[in-house]
């Protein structure tokens, strides 16, 4: 069942593989902005499906720090609505369904290849978005169970999806933020995975259930899941459900351009509010860096309501320099 609204819904997603750092909240912020300044509804759901890289209370903690820098929402874990739950955990019958849905169209086919498998197998590096899978599984068994029986106990088949030749797995969309954005699927990432066991469905198609199901006209999120994102408008096209917009931000990078990493600086939100930031500094640093306050301002969410203007927000990642770690007291 999918609820139908109208007219902004966008969401928060966060994953609680680790605590909240200055880009999560980064990201969030624009998030909040696009939501709040066209009056829409916010969604806030906890995509806790990485069970061996989840860490205990962190989700708890997640919800702690946003709504102490001051964000709010409209739905979500902790308040209820109508699309509830708002945890992928308790969501599972829903992934369920679809998949035996893609199940009974042939689009998808069971594979025993191990991350080894498919890491020989790569005749060459997809730089784009980590490993390639060749197909070597397709057609090769006539059902989950004769490829479970290829496997020593404890071990499940997992389903891939079936990408097909030629046009069909050609996706080019207008990204709100990075502008077009074109991918092969079938090149780029070949049959891709949906669920690693039978019970269990991951990011790639629990995502897209769950903004369909719940309505949501607008997905706002990091520049690393662009490349994910043509996976996602196949699985919206063989599902027969309508896609949000996508509007992807640029991260925020150490000075040598990489992802934040613990080597960086402590930028964890909990780090920073023991540190004595306020959260109306921390708002207005991430501010600073999308153009919309100047440098040492302190803003509070609904101070930059006005001031949001997606046209001005800098297309290249935010630099967390020797400055700004200055500035927030980051180890
Ligand atoms: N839960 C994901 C993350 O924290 C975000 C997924 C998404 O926005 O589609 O990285």
């Amino acid at each position: 069942m999918n609820c139908s609204f109208s007219p902004l819904r966008g969401r928060l997603a966060p994953s609680p593989t680790g605590a909240l750092h200055l880009g999560n909240a980064r990201t969030f912020m624009i998030a909040w902005l696009r939501v709040r300044a066209a009056g829409g509804t916010l969604v806030l759901r906890m995509e806790d499906l990485d069970h061996p890289k989840n860490k205990p209370g962190a989700a708890q903690a997640a919800l702690e720090e946003l709504r102490w820098l001051g964000f709010d929402w409209d739905e979500g874990p902790d308040v209820g609505g109508p699309c509830a739950p708002y945890t992928q955990t308790e969501r599972k019958a829903h992934y369920a369904q679809a998949l035996a849905q893609l199940q009974q169209q042939g689009l998808v086919y069971p594979c025993i290849c191990t991350r080894r498998d498919v890491e020989t197998g790569q005749s060459a590096p997809h730089a784009e978005d980590g490993l390639y899978y060749g197909g070597v599984c397709r057609d090769r068994f006539a059902s989950y169970e004769e490829a479970a029986q290829q496997l020593p106990a404890g071990r499940l088949p997992a389903w891939r999806f079936r990408c097909k030749e030629g046009d069909a797995s050609r996706v080019s969309f207008i990204d709100l933020c990075a502008g077009l954005y074109e991918q092969d699927v079938s090149q780029a990432v070949g049959d891709f995975v949906l669920a690693r066991d039978p019970h269990g469905a991951g990011y790639m198609l629990a995502v897209v259930i769950d903004d369909a199901a719940m309505g949501i006209t607008e997905v706002v999120r990091g520049d690393d899941l662009l490349p994910a994102t043509p996976r996602q408008l196949l699985l919206y096209q063989a599902l027969g459900l309508t896609p949000p917009a996508f509007l992807h931000v640029p991260l925020v990078v150490s000075e040598d351009g990489r992802r934040l990493a613990k080597r960086h600086g402590d930028t964890r939100l909990c780090a920073l509010r023991d540190a004595g930031n306020t959260p109306e500094k921390i708002i207005g640093l991430l501010a600073w860096w999308c153009g919309w306050a100047a440098w040492g301002e302190c803003l509070s969410l609904h101070d930059l309501l006005p001031r949001f203007d997606l046209a001005t927000l800098p297309r290249t990642p935010a630099v967390l320099t020797p400055a700004v770690k200055d500035y927030l007291h980051c180890t």
